[in-house]
């Protein structure tokens, strides 16, 4: 927390609006619009409510194709199962870690020879860099297919000079509790087009039609965030800039220290954009660094530090298990020589000599 976030919390109080309407989401919607550029947004309970929303929006229903990263949080793919949309995975390229255009490009062509086009296309963001949109619509404008940008992971990125998710049809970020900022939990949902987030905004609150009674042609959900929640929200949306920055210096000091050691490479940002580098990642060539991931990772928790691997791909989860994948080595590769590192916005530079010098000392000679 920066600080802000708890007279902002105060100010709810006082205001008696606690939920399900008030002034801080009014302004936690206008406030995230004028910082990503994108002119509607709309505050959700969670990340996960934002993307089976915008789902609904461009009319994923039961059977439908939908077309998403693999190498990705499930928080990104189970909506589509909640609609009963068929979901295919895709692997990603090498140099961004993000959905491969050109796979994309032989899955909607199978798709579209098969006579079925895709319903929707979902990118991730992965750990704050911003998938190459413009390839992707590239490749989905051609059939009308619309994209729906998950950039839960990428709040305060950018991709060619724009936000993260300017570019889709519309956008999803999450401020769950370990995003780069939270609200405690919730999610936006961002688009340029206003009857789309009327819409949504509309089916987040039960699909109550706007008559005094309780009134409903349609079934709706109950994904509002609370007012006070977004007090949280807004308060640490005026600091992410310096999170960014935070996060960003994290990465630079690991760097430096490990990115010369062999067998031993990170995430490189793309030139199409700026990551926010909400997690340091690095790979580690078991056979050239002489210990795996594993072993790092058992070696910090033995000093209660923290690190995990690499999100386990879809395509490799056994409820997805006979999923259809495309591609799949390079994902499968992140996932097993991966690690990621403690990132906090909040760790000083001593904290992360220790890690590195820990990391250092699991090296055994060759
Ligand atoms: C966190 C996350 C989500 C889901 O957001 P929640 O707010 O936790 O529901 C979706 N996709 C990705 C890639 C995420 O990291």
């Amino acid at each position: 927390m920066s600080g802000e976030e708890l007279q902002l919390v105060k100010e709810a109080f006082d205001s008696n609006y606690i939920a399900p309407v008030g002034p801080m989401i009014d302004s936690f919607e206008r406030e995230f619009s004028e910082y990503t550029k994108i002119p509607h947004c709309l505050c959700l309970s969670s990340g996960t409510a934002a993307m089976h929303l915008a789902l609904l929006g461009v009319g994923v229903g039961a059977g439908d194709l939908v077309l998403a990263s693999t190498l990705t949080f499930i928080g990104s793919v189970s909506p589509a199962t909640f609609l009963g949309a068929e979901l295919v995975f895709i692997d990603s390229d090498e140099d961004s870690w993000n959905m491969s255009p050109s796979l994309l490009a032989e899955e909607i062509k199978r798709c579209v020879d098969s006579g079925r086009i895709p319903k929707a296309v979902v990118p991730t963001d992965l750990y704050g860099q911003c998938a190459d949109l413009e390839q992707i619509l590239a490749v989905c404008e051609p059939y009308g297919i619309p994209v729906i940008s998950d950039a839960a992971e990428a709040v305060g990125a950018t991709y060619k000079g724009q936000s993260a998710g300017y570019h889709a049809r519309a956008a999803v970020f999450s401020f769950n509790g370990n995003k780069i900022i939270t609200s405690s939990g919730g999610g936006i949902l961002a688009s340029h087009d206003k009857e789309f987030i009327d819409r949504a905004r509309y089916l987040s609150t039960q699909a109550r039609d706007p008559v005094i009674h309780f009134e409903h042609q349609e079934i709706g959900f109950n994904y509002r965030m609370s007012n006070v929640v977004a007090a949280i929200g807004l308060g640490q949306l005026r600091a992410l800039d310096t999170r960014v920055e935070q996060t960003r210096a994290v990465f630079k000091r690991y760097e430096e220290s490990l990115s010369g050691l062999p067998g031993l490479t990170m995430m490189s940002e793309m030139e199409t954009g700026k990551c926010n580098r909400w997690l340091t990642v690095i790979l580690v060539d078991e056979a050239q660094f002489g210990a795996s991931p594993e072993a790092i990772r058992l070696a910090l928790d033995a000093e209660n530090i923290e690190a995990r691997p690499v999100w386990k791909p879809m395509h490799m989860q056994p409820v997805f298990k006979g999923t259809r994948c495309v591609g799949g080595e390079v994902s499968e590769r992140y996932f097993s020589t991966g690690l990621c590192l403690p990132s906090g916005s909040e760790m000083t530079g001593s904290d992360l000599d220790r890690v590195c010098s820990m990391i250092k000392a699991c090296r055994k000679p060759a």
